[in-house]
């Protein structure tokens, strides 16, 4: 464990490990196989990293480490490099002459770690090098990241995973371990047996990202409450904002630029090219704001994205948990942002519907949609039902929307079974369907064109509903139909049905309860002062005044050797190393030691840079 621990520090700078790291290095150093379950941003890096570096040094050769993420691997390397480790990836990108001289390396044994894509992990070429080395006893581990992708309950199923057993069956004795950030109880089962890892030790963090704050909003006027919350609380940082269609983002992204936001549109449309710079940007750029569907963002490991906005509601708690994840790796204050509305349900219903799939798994998909629209539209702690979904209880966290504002609650049951009962009997008076609009109409009592040329004002329920505000009744529309007492149909201009489910509420047998919509502002929130353009970022929040002129000078030149190395500038430093060091204000290279993300190889390559830079302020 010594051995361990000093890798942690000498090579990585940090002093201690971090939640179940230690056992999860120690196993797989001793030659166990693990299956690791953590949140994005818990650190699964280091515990297939320290273990490769000490089977290597132990003389057992290279770590294979199998990961989807070809566009990432190259920052990835970076990054070891950096920290002075000998790693290589072999990807689609590499030319024919360079991916040879990798693999003379792997051959010579001079490699420590090697990423790899799991197609080319499995070709028979590979896999042939792979036996060589494993005939000479030099094939230490195996790391699977992203290892949900082996499932297709998890949110990202890729084929190739499948074929992957090959390492097991083929390297008998070739400790293995596996690791995700999302798995619920069903995906986790599924990755056990399509990788064989029954036998392997399972460890599984806690879930909660507790420096993540999770508010979910009512949709009203997305484009307008998108500009609205980047403007007033998170001017100038870095964020993801998540759409559900390609002509979604490019709006979005436009509109955000000419409200002079920094903002780059991400789609799988896009061409692959312009979708790497623009990715490349985000990660090497400051203050950056994505505007992507969800092809963007698996194994982004930039530290300091602030916020997550998610304009459209996505299929399930696991894809929400993944995406939102991606915000506050570094540990600072973050937002997970998601606005929610009528129309999110109808879309994420019919997307099941329509799908080409087998009964069975849309019985799945419609679970785990219910599940997240009762998130939704839950009035209790967010963050106990977000853990509880992953098997966790907990505690009202006082760090979400509901713990911060508790909603009030109103008893919607009246106004449900009246809505109800509106779209029942215009449907027998007429013969046909009508939409929302109309229906409340009819409710409220509201004598429209439409209304006098149906003659809907002789239905029974007209007017019966006077006393409810329309955001009321939009309210009860939303939750009738998260829980399935009431569709539209989609195929006949989205006009509103009686379902299975809308007899008990009718029979009031089922009560509706909902949240009061506030008149809060429109993010659900007290409205902010706009915050000062030059705000500190959140890592240097505490500095004095001197501290923030060396603080300043440091990320400077830190942004030169990341240009120079073409590297993110956090592959460098984090920003929470660089307010470390100039909140410490060091009079020597022997004051760097020891603070946190400062290895023995960053201290030989820049100490005297750093100490350089901090004289000249
Ligand atoms: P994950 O892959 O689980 O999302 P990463 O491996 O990218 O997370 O780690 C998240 C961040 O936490 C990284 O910036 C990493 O350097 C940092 N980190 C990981 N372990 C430790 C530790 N023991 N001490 C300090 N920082 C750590
Ligand atoms: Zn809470």
């Amino acid at each position: 464990m010594d051995n361990a621990l000093s890798i942690l520090q000498q090579v990585f700078g940090y002093p201690q490990f971090r939640g179940p790291q230690a056992g999860i290095v120690a196993h797989v150093i001793g030659g166990g196989d693990a299956l690791v379950l953590m949140p994005t941003g818990g650190g699964k890096s280091l515990c297939y990293q320290i273990p490769a570096i000490a089977r290597q040094r132990a003389g057992q050769g290279v770590t294979i480490v199998v990961s989807p993420l070809i566009a990432l691997m190259h920052d990835q390397v970076g990054a070891l490099h950096e920290a002075g480790v000998e790693a290589a990836f072999l990807n689609s990108s590499l030319g024919y002459d360079e991916a040879i001289a990798v693999e003379r390396r792997l051959a010579r044994g001079d490699l420590t770690l090697l990423y790899a894509a799991p197609e080319r992990v499995t070709t028979p070429r590979f896999l042939e090098q792979l036996d060589a080395l494993h005939r000479r006893g030099q094939l230490a581990l195996f790391a699977i990241d992203e290892a949900h992708c082996v499932s297709q309950w998890g949110h990202d199923f890729r084929p190739e995973y499948r074929a992957l057993t090959v390492l097991h069956e083929r390297f008998a004795g070739v400790p293995r371990i596996a690791l995700t950030a999302t798995a619920d109880a069903l995906t986790r089962a599924d990755i056990v047996e399509r990788l064989q890892l029954q036998d392997a030790r399972r460890f599984v963090s806690s879930f909660d990202r507790p420096n993540i704050r999770y508010r979910i909003a009512e949709k009203k006027e997305p484009a307008a409450q998108l500009l609205r919350f980047i403007q007033h609380e998170h001017e100038g940082e870095s964020g993801i904002v998540y759409c559900q269609t390609r002509k979604r983002v490019e709006d979005m992204a436009q509109s955000l630029q000419q409200q002079g936001i920094a903002a780059l549109p991400y789609h799988a449309g896009l061409d692959a090219g312009l979708r790497q710079r623009h990715q490349d940007r985000f990660l090497r750029e400051e203050g950056l704001v994505m505007v992507a569907t969800i092809a963007f963002g698996m194994g982004i490991d930039k530290p300091d994205v602030r916020f997550v906005a998610h304009l459209d509601m996505p299929k399930n708690i696991e894809g929400y948990y993944q995406e939102t994840g991606r915000a506050g790796r570094d540990g600072l204050p973050s937002e997970a942002w998601m606005l929610y509305g009528l129309q999110d349900v109808v879309n994420q219903r019919r997307m099941i519907d329509e799908s080409p799939a087998g009964e069975d798994f849309k019985q799945v998909m419609r679970g785990k949609l219910d599940a997240l629209l009762a998130l939704a539209e839950a009035t209790d702690c967010r963050r106990v039902r977000l853990l509880g979904y992953f098997g966790e209880a907990s505690q009202p966290c006082g760090n979400c929307d509901n713990c911060l504002a508790p909603p009030q609650v109103w008893d919607g049951t009246d106004a449900a079974r009246k809505l109800l009962s509106t779209v029942y009997r215009v449907q027998q008076a007429s013969g046909i369907g009508f939409g929302a609009g109309h229906v409340m109409d009819i409710l409220r009592g509201r004598r429209t064109d439409k209304v006098a040329q149906h003659g809907h004002d002789q239905v029974s329920t007209f007017g019966l509903g006077a006393d409810f505000s329309e955001a009321q009744l939009r309210g009860v529309l939303r939750q009738l139909v998260a829980i399935g007492a009431l569709a539209v149909d989609a195929q006949a201009f989205n006009t509103l049905k009686l379902t299975e489910g809308s007899r008990a509420v009718l029979r009031g047998e089922r009560p509706v309860l909902l949240r009061e919509s506030v008149a809060q502002g429109a993010n659900g929130r007290k409205r902010r002062e706009p915050r000062d353009r030059s705000a500190l970022p959140a890592a240097a929040a505490g500095l004095t005044e001197a501290g923030q002129a060396r603080f300043a000078a440091l990320k400077a030149w830190r942004g030169e050797v990341a240009r120079a190395h073409n590297l993110p500038a956090y592959v460098i430093f984090h920003d929470a190393t660089l307010a470390a060091i100039a909140a410490l204000g060091p009079q020597s290279i022997e004051a760097l030691e020891g603070v946190s993300g400062i290895g023995a190889r960053k201290l030989e390559a820049y100490g005297e840079e750093v100490m350089r830079v901090l004289r000249g302020v």
